[in-house]
């Protein structure tokens, strides 16, 4: 095979299709599905993209967000959108400039890879995982496969690997680390993980029970430390309330100001 992707994700999918414009591809996904933690995105609906433009999109990515400019550069927000219109999904623009599906469906979007996948006759496989990468003086040679059902172990010649195994949050979605794993036996540095979108624990108690269930729109949140004027970090968007409560007393040192609900 001329090229193996790793990961039936969004990116696995994207890139498979782009491979498959001049290559054999085959994609290896581990679940029997493809695409599970796309489907939960954006509560089911999918936030696609920003309509912003790139700079701004940038400025909004936490962390050094400029390393994204030349993957962009190739393929913009908008060429996202065409993409998704050349394969009959319509968006639309929400508040905060967010875009999401027409039809308010993930699958929507998850069946527009698939289908574009097949028109370049990428081969898709489902319970195929990837347990080890093999290589020889330094080069890559071919993939040690499991069947998650049968348990059988194969062998698959490449010399071309997209690794696109996600992150490591959400496990159940398929998503559990291993390409850190894979990556590492190869060679590879990989820098400490750690999660970028977390809930916020508190402990009071009772903040906790008169809150809970509560959601806001258009809410700016400030963190503030005390004796510190300027706030350390604000945001602006939604905002839910839930049961949870952190036992650790002083665990939770700043304090939020919910400032300005319009
Ligand atoms: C609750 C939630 C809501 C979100 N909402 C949004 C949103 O609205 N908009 C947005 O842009 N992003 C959203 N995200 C983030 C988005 O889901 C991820 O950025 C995106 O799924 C990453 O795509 P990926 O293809 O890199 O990885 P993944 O989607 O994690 O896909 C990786 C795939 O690789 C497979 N895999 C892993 N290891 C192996 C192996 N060894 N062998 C074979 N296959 C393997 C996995 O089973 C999985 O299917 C959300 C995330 C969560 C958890």
């Amino acid at each position: 095979m001329q090229v193996v992707v790793i990961g039936g994700g969004p990116a696995g999918l994207m890139a498979a299709i782009e491979a498959g414009k001049e290559n054999d591809v085959l994609v290896l996904e581990k679940e029997e599905t493809y695409g599970k933690k796309l489907k939960i995105t954006g509560k089911g609906r999918c936030n696609i993209t920003s309509s912003l433009p790139i700079s701004e999109f940038i400025s909004n990515i936490p962390g050094n967000g400029t390393f994204l400019y030349s993957a962009f550069k190739n393929f913009t927000n908008e060429d996202m959108i065409k993409f998704l219109k050349e394969e009959g999904v319509e968006v639309k623009e929400e508040r905060g400039n967010r875009i999401f599906p027409a039809s308010d469906k993930s699958d929507d979007v998850l069946q527009a890879l698939l289908r574009k996948c097949k028109k370049e006759q990428v081969i898709l496989k489902t319970n195929k995982k990837v347990i080890e990468i093999l290589s020889k003086d330094d080069t890559v040679i071919g993939l040690k496969v499991e069947d998650t059902i049968t348990k059988k172990q194969e062998i698959i010649n490449s010399k071309k690997i997209i690794l696109a195994t996600g992150g490591k949050s959400y496990s159940a979605t398929g998503s559990t680390g291993d390409g850190y794993i894979l990556a590492k036996k190869l060679g590879h540095t990989i820098v400490k993980i750690m999660p970028s979108l977390v809930p916020l624990e508190c402990y009071e108690k009772n903040l906790c029970r008169q809150t809970q269930g509560l959601s806001l729109k258009n809410v700016k949140i400030e963190f503030v430390k005390q004796g510190i004027k300027k706030p350390i970090y604000e945001d602006f968007g939604e905002m839910v309330f839930t049961h949870f409560r952190c036992v650790r007393a002083n665990y939770f040192k700043w304090f939020c100001s919910f400032t300005k609900s319009i």
